[in-house]
């Protein structure tokens, strides 16, 4: 038996990058930058008006108020080559217009009489004021984004910007789902007697998409060993392969021999952490392969402490763990020494701290308390009991808590 550290030390210094790809922009958010990116140009390209108004020569405007004869108009994606503002004048310019030369200060329309011959400036005017300089935002040469950058909106605008409409990102890797057992059923049928509708497949799929990789659904493999060669077989053509069941020490969990016969390396079988416990991970040349007990519960935080960190890893992301935070226990909570225990926690806010409450039946064959938690609680393997008040180490369970 591995610790709870240990396992996800072996699994994330096992699992590589999934390769990379070169991708449109418009694909390309919630990805991960694969390279740094250099700055073709200065942007920006040349000096700009930052505002609707009037490029002056800040010498010319010491008195308040004070008149310009308006020379010339410069609107947005116009040309200013050869247009000079002349001592006494000032050339009408709208926002993101380059400046001419001669101009080291634009007046904002706002703070004129909005003159067409002439114009009457009425509030002080400071050099510089209202400029935009060649290269101000970023430097040609400079790289402005680096490999491991989740690409969000700013950068997709960013890489724009600078004409880049092909990224290079980590590759999305495929990921196999193979349920093991004779009593699943698939969605669609009804369940008869001794039968369980296959949910971990569909589970395991949501949650494989949600950390933005793809699933490959394999199907059921019978309790049988010519049918667990032929499905993990067929699993194992994917960047990943998770199993669910069938990896306890029951008559019928043939997954891990199976795997070894495929040419599987195992890693390591069963970890201190409760539910989850008969939890295994094998590499497969550079394919992962996870284990992963067939009770949902256990399934899902298996999943979400083991699988998870890989899938993001795989995909470039350099933080691949949830951040852990501190909440005040609202009642005691015990556990046995020796594992890492698990516990399914409702949170609550209040003047800006986090109190948990346990979401009740913590048994691993309790699918509700699942699906009312909204934080998980880490808790120590040594550590045997919390009194209410004490603080302990919890992350968020799911990607949209913040949204309900
Ligand atoms: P096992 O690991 O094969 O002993 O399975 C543990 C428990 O999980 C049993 O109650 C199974 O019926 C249940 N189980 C196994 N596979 C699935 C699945 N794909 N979907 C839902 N429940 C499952
Ligand atoms: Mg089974």
């Amino acid at each position: 038996m591995v610790s709870f550290e240990e396992a996800r030390s072996i699994i994330l210094s096992s699992v590589g990058s999934a390769g990379v790809e070169r991708i449109h922009l418009l694909e390309a958010t919630g990805r991960v930058l694969a390279e740094d990116v250099v700055a073709p140009w200065d942007m920006p390209l040349w000096d700009n008006s930052a505002m609707d108004g009037y490029a002056v020569r800040s010498a010319d405007c010491r008195t308040t108020p004070c008149t310009l004869t308006v020379t010339g108009f410069l609107p947005a994606g116009a040309r200013a080559d050869g247009m000079l503002v002349e001592a006494g004048c000032a050339i009408r310019i709208m926002t993101g217009a380059p400046t001419p030369d001669g101009c080291d200060a634009v007046v904002p329309v706002e703070e004129t009489d909005n003159g067409l011959q002439q114009v009457t400036l009425n509030e002080a005017v400071v050099k510089g004021q209202h400029l935009r300089l060649r290269g101000e935002d970023v430097q040609a040469g400079v790289s402005f984004a680096r490999a491991g950058t989740l690409i969000r909106p700013p950068e997709i605008n960013m890489l724009a910007g600078f004409g880049l409409a092909l990224v290079p990102v980590f590759r999305r890797p495929t990921v196999a789902i193979l349920s093991t057992g004779d009593e699943l059923v698939e969605l669609g049928r009804t369940p008869g007697a001794g039968e369980i509708i296959n949910s971990n497949t569909l589970s395991l799929a949501a949650a494989v998409q949600e950390c933005g990789a793809i699933p490959r659904i394999i199907g059921i493999a019978r309790d049988s060993r010519e049918s667990h060669l032929e499905k993990l077989r067929e699993g194992l053509q994917a960047d990943v392969l998770i199993t669910s069941a069938g990896v306890s020490a029951g008559d019928c969990d043939l997954v891990r021999d199976i795997l070894e016969e495929l040419g599987a390396q195992q890693k390591f079988w069963k970890v201190g952490i409760k539910p989850g416990g008969p939890t295994a991970f094998a590499m497969y040349g550079t394919t992962p392969v996870f284990s992963l007990p067939g009770n949902p519960v256990s399934t899902m935080i298996t999943f979400e402490e083991f699988v998870r960190p890989a899938l993001l890893k795989m995909q470039g992301l350099l933080r691949v763990l949830r951040p852990l935070f501190k909440a005040v226990l609202r009642e005691p909570l015990k556990k046995k020494p020796g594992k890492v225990q698990i516990v399914r926690l409702l949170l609550e806010k209040e003047a800006g701290r986090y109190y948990a409450t346990s979401a009740g039946n913590q048994q691993t064959a309790i699918l509700k308390t699942m699906v009312d938690a909204r934080a998980i609680a880490v808790l120590p393997a040594e550590s045997t009991s919390f009194a209410a008040g004490d603080n302990v180490d919890v992350h968020f369970y799911g990607n949209y808590i913040e949204l309900e």
